[in-house]
């Protein structure tokens, strides 16, 4: 190894380790690494399973790889993400604790408004009661929302896997949103074959389906349509809704999984939301391995569609 070469490695900000590719036999470590406590045979033995980009705990320490062939040698680049990973948790943490804490109030505060609502006479105050009850019901969904994704990252959110019959999975979803599609005078055909069944955590995908048809009457036009759809394809099951709504633009496509992200303030300011929904659906989508995808087009319609990989 040329003196170039070593001092560039020392001067790493990672922890770098050279094995021999073939004879798998560590050639050199920098500085770093030696500094990290890391040159013991189980971290090194744990480094040679490693072949793609991984994160990795060892020790009660968490650690990003990256595993790199260079000639004939073996290269692990290896970061301690310890401290960000303590702050994600402790926000997590914190978020959870947050929303439980304000679940309690938020529906005493419902419940009160929605007594003396209906008890009340003058229409000034009537108007003012249904402020505080609208809100609080906008606040109590945001709480819903966060405490879903609070228990999806949590061990609550491991993926339980079972046979469901998707079909009758979606008529359940349907019945669920019926007053609200029946209001919107929006209806809804369960396309999914009868037979088709999906290995998923029904719970979850329950959750997910629900999201998205309550999208797709949400931002749906009077009278409108919803079609719930699923196949298999190339080893997975694909879900798809599609809607007669009113599309969203294609700069906003890329973002709006993104947490709290709302398309159009605007436009979105009578229709309620919490901007959380379809990051619910994309954080599903990938604790089951898959993926989501979105077509839309504004005034028409949008086709949300979520993959589900079969073992
Ligand atoms: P929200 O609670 O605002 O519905 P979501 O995360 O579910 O939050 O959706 C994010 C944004 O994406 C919404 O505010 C809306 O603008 C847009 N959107 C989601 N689904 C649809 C749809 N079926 N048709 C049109 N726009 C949609």
């Amino acid at each position: 190894m040329g003196n170039l070469f070593k001092e560039i490695v020392d001067r790493s900000p990672y922890a770098v380790f050279i094995f021999d590719k073939n004879l798998k036999e560590l050639i050199y470590l920098n500085e770093k690494a030696k500094m990290c406590g890391l040159l013991s045979e189980q971290f090194t033995s744990l480094l040679l399973k490693i072949d793609r980009p991984s994160e990795v705990e060892f020790q009660g320490k968490f650690y990003r790889v990256e595993p790199l062939e260079v000639e004939d040698k073996k290269v692990y680049l290896v970061e301690d993400i310890t401290p960000l990973k303590t702050y994600q948790r402790a926000k997590k943490d914190f978020v959870a604790n947050v929303s439980h804490e304000l679940k309690t109030p938020i529906s005493v505060v419902q419940s009160i408004a929605e007594t003396l609502y209906w008890e009340e006479k003058d229409p000034l105050k009537r108007k003012f009661l249904e402020k505080i009850l609208k809100r609080s019901k906008e606040m109590e969904a945001l709480v819903e929302d966060l405490l879903i994704l609070a228990a999806l990252e949590s061990k609550e959110g491991k993926v339980i896997k079972e046979k469901v019959p998707l079909r009758s999975l979606a008529d359940e979803v349907i019945q669920n949103l019926e007053e609200h599609a029946q209001h919107k005078k929006v209806e809804i055909f369960n396309e999914i074959p009868p037979n088709l069944v999906c290995e998923c955590d029904s719970h979850k995908i329950f959750i997910l389906l629900k999201n998205l048809v309550e999208n797709a009457i949400k931002y749906n036009r009077e009278g409108g349509k919803v079609w719930i759809r699923a196949k298999t394809h190339k080893g997975n099951i694909v879900i798809e809704v599609e809607d007669t709504g009113i599309g969203i633009p294609k700069k906003h496509l890329p973002l709006i999984f993104e947490r709290f992200y709302r398309v159009d303030k605007s436009r979105s300011r009578e229709i309620r939301g919490t901007g959380l929904g379809l990051s619910i659906v994309k954080h599903i989508a990938l604790i089951h391995g898959g993926k989501t995808e979105v077509e839309s087009t504004e005034g028409k319609g949008s086709i949300f569609r979520v993959y589900i990989p079969q073992k």
